[in-house]
């Protein structure tokens, strides 16, 4: 499963990109984004699915 984020959920409250700056944008839209390229696997993806507070990010 590619790691994502359902934009019906997510609120653009910008958490996951502070937590997780090297996976996680805010994109012109308003909503986060995967950056293209990033490591998925990167120990801070798990602490923002943690802390997401709609749990918007999944894989
Ligand atoms: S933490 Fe969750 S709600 Fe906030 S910007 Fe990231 S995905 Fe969206």
């Amino acid at each position: 499963m590619a790691l994502k984020v359902d934009k019906d959920l997510c609120t653009g409250c910008g958490l996951c990109a502070q937590i997780c700056p090297e996976v996680f944008e805010i994109g012109d839209d308003g909503y986060s984004h995967v950056k293209r390229g990033a490591d998925e696997d990167l120990p801070c993806v798990d602490e923002a699915m943690d802390q997401c507070p709609v749990g918007a990010i999944s894989r």
